[in-house]
C-alpha cells in the first residue's frame, strides 16, 4: 500500500475525532445554558417572593412560602419553577384558586434573561456583574408593578453594585467617563426619587 494512503487514513481519523469533539462541545454548551436558565428561573421565583413580602411588609425573607389565597404552606413540589405551574395548570394544589401568572412569567423572563446575558457575555466579569443586576432590576420592576413606586433601597443597591465593578470591567482608558456616567445616573435617580417621595408625602398629608 502506498505511503500516502496511510496519511489520508490518518487525516480522516483526525477529522472524525475533531468532529466528535465539536459535537461534544456543542452539547456541553447547551447543557450549561440550560443550567443557567434553571438558575435564572429559580432566581425569578425567589425574587417574586421577596417582592411580595416587601410589598406586603412581611419582614422575614426566610421561612416557607404560602398560597396567597388560602395561606397553605407550599411544599417543594409546589415551588419548582415553571414546572409546578404547568403541572398544576396555574391553580393552587390546596384550594384550587388561580395562581397569578406573574410567578411563571417572572420565572420564564429571568431564565431567558440569564441565558441571554450569559450567551452574550460568556464566562466573564461582565456576566458576573450583570446577573445580580438583572435580579435587582426584576425586583424593582415587580415592586413597581404593585406599588407604582420604585423601591429606593433596591435601586441604590443596583447602583452600588454597578459602581463596584467599574474598575474591573470595560476599557481602562474610559474609567473616568464611566465613573462620571454612573454619578450622573445616580444623581438623576436620586432627584426622581426625592420628587416622587415629596409628591407622595404631600398626597399623604392632603388625604
Ligand atoms: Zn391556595
Amino acid at each position: 500500500m502506498p505511503e500516502y494512503i496511510n496519511h489520508i487514513n490518518q487525516y480522516v481519523l483526525y477529522a472524525e475525532e475533531a468532529l466528535k469533539l465539536q459535537r461534544l462541545e456543542t452539547a456541553f454548551h447547551i447543557y450549561v445554558y440550560f443550567l443557567v436558565f434553571v438558575i435564572g428561573a429559580v432566581c425569578g421565583s425567589y425574587i417574586n417572593c421577596v417582592a411580595w413580602r416587601y410589598v406586603h411588609k412581611e419582614g422575614s425573607v426566610h421561612g416557607r412560602s404560602h398560597c396567597a389565597t388560602c395561606g397553605h404552606e407550599l411544599s417543594f413540589k409546589d415551588e419548582v419553577p415553571i414546572l409546578s405551574y404547568a403541572l398544576l395548570r396555574g391553580r393552587c394544589r390546596y384550594c384550587g384558586e388561580k395562581i397569578s401568572p406573574r410567578y411563571v412569567i417572572a420565572e420564564i423572563v429571568m431564565g431567558s434573561a440569564f441565558t441571554a446575558v450569559s450567551v452574550v457575555g460568556g464566562l466573564s466579569l461582565v456576566t458576573a456583574r450583570n446577573l445580580p443586576l438583572l435580579v435587582l432590576l426584576m425586583l424593582v420592576v415587580l415592586v413597581y408593578i404593585d406599588t407604582h413606586t420604585a423601591p429606593g433601597k433596591f435601586v441604590a443597591a443596583g447602583l452600588v453594585w454597578w459602581a463596584i465593578w467599574i474598575p474591573f470591567t470595560g476599557d481602562k482608558s474610559t474609567i473616568i467617563i464611566r465613573v462620571a456616567v454612573t454619578a450622573v445616573v445616580a444623581a438623576v435617580l436620586g432627584v426622581i426619587y426625592a420628587v416622587l417621595a415629596a409628591k407622595k408625602g404631600k398626597k399623604g398629608r392632603t388625604e
